[in-house]
């Protein structure tokens, strides 16, 4: 197909004849020979749209258009935990036994781990989670005073776990991204305000991404500790059981209850109902459990050493990707939260014919008007300029997407004042707008 004359002014990376999203429903169900579960809506949308590509079982390519949005979650969540106060690092995935052989999580994780061997023969694992790596970091630094506290430091990155049974896509890797951050406090009174700060913080990332998230009570696992909560996102697939009580604001994973009969242990009366949710976020008042064998001391106001309080908290982002196109897609196409949406506009220029080349500065006036008046939208305006396909199908491509915005670039765009269909993909609502009508909208 010869280039069409747009092609020359629009940088190819906003034409859709050359993003990189190969489309690949044939391997849906590679996880399923571990699982043996069908796959579900998210990966089924994800795979077909070009979002990710199948590797080996539980790991995934990020194909250009999911680390766009990818970049997008983790600039919301950059700002919430450094909003309040957290300081981002950077951890090496490659960590010793001898300090997970100190914490005695070696074996307690069992099968989870990925271990191996170095060239001398020293054990090491993928980190999965890094509690042990950044006390130790903690414990070096002499002198920590409390008037450094509460400090606060946060990763985000790769992490590895030998999942039993991946399965659904980004929802349950093998290798995935989470965020985990570590707070260090002078008291246990301080780092109980740490913890519902980070709490607060959570809950402004969910709402900010339009999820409606629920915190509930959770069992402390194998990472340990005193207090735990999980942020939980209500649906079917969702492999966590979460009961919540019809009188009070009790609410549980179904992991912490001692007794199973339906009456809420908080209010008394209340009946519990069952409901299904995928973990999203996982929060830990750790006490002194790692500060205490990993040394992790500071210097308090009376000059004395003491052990530091400790929290750490998770956010599963490529999870939270996932399970956020899982909730809020239709069967037909994604559905983007706004904020993380890969691009924000697709413009389709009509299919080939006798005016393709008024259609195509027509089209190119558009872009450029666009992007003068809306910075915001600088970047995020792809133009579909396949115009060997008839627009159906290059709608029906763009629904399963999910940009929040389609314009056409028809007949009416030629006129004297010229009009664009635009389709807000959120509500299916289409209309007739001018130029002035569209920057009004977008
Ligand atoms: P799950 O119960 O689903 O196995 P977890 O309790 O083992 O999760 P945590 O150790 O609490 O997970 O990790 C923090 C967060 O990392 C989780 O809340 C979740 O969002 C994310 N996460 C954990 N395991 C995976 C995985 N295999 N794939 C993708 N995200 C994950
Ligand atoms: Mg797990
Ligand atoms: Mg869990
Ligand atoms: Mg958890």
């Amino acid at each position: 197909v010869p280039p069409s004359p747009v092609a020359k002014r629009v940088p190819p990376t906003l034409l859709v004849s050359r993003l990189y999203q190969p489309s690949n429903l044939k391997d849906v169900g590679q996880d399923t020979r571990l699982s043996g579960e069908m796959s579900c809506r998210s990966q089924r949308l994800m795979q077909q749209a070009g979002l990710i590509h199948p590797s080996n079982p539980g790991c995934y390519y990020y194909l250009p258009a999911t680390v766009r949005s990818m970049e997008k979650l983790v600039r919301v969540i950059d700002q919430e935990m450094q909003g309040i106060g957290g300081q981002k690092l950077d951890m090496p995935s490659l960590c010793s036994a001898d300090l997970w052989r100190t914490s005695e999580r070696w074996d307690l994780m069992g099968k989870e781990l990925f271990c191996l061997k170095d060239r001398h023969g020293a054990d090491y694992c993928l980190g999965p989670t890094h509690e042990e790596a950044v006390t130790t970091l903690v414990a070096h630094q002499a002198m920590l005073s409390y008037k450094q506290l509460p400090l606060l430091l946060y990763q985000i990155t790769r992490k590895f776990r030998d999942e039993p049974k991946p399965k659904f896509g980004l929802l349950r890797g093998r290798e995935f991204y989470m965020k985990d951050m570590y707070s260090f406090d002078m008291s246990e009174e301080a780092a109980y305000q740490t913890y519902e700060s980070v709490i607060a913080a959570y809950h402004r990332v969910f709402a900010r991404l339009g999820l409606r998230c629920i915190q509930v009570q959770a069992d402390t696992g194998n990472i340990g500790g005193k207090l735990s909560h999980e942020f939980q996102l209500p649906a079917d697939i969702g492999e966590d059981r979460l009961l919540m009580c019809g009188s009070c604001s009790f609410s549980a994973n179904v992991e912490t209850m001692t007794s199973d009969n339906n009456k809420c242990p908080a209010c008394q009366t209340g009946i519990l109902r069952e409901s299904k949710g995928i973990e999203v976020g996982h929060t830990f008042y750790l006490g002194q459990k790692y500060s205490h064998v990993f040394k992790a001391n500071f210097i308090n106001s009376q000059n004395k050493q003491s052990v530091v309080e400790m929290g750490c908290f998770g956010l599963g982002v490529t999870r939270i990707l996932a399970a956020a196109i899982e909730v809020m897609s239709t069967d037909e196409g994604i559905r983007w939260p706004g904020l993380i949406t890969p691009y924000q506009v697709c413009v389709l220029l009509p299919k080939k014919g006798s005016k393709a080349d008024e259609a195509t500065a027509s089209a190119e006036e558009l872009l450029h008007i666009l992007g003068e008046n809306l910075p915001q939208l600088r970047g995020e305006v792809v133009l579909d300029d396949r115009t060997q396909m008839t627009i159906g199908k290059r709608l029906k491509d763009a629904a399963r997407l999910g940009y929040p915005y389609v314009i056409v670039v028809g007949q009416g765009a030629l006129e004297d004042s010229p009009r664009f269909e635009v389709i807000c993909q959120q509500t299916g609502e289409a209309m007739f707008l001018s130029k002035d009508g569209l920057l009004d909208l977008l």
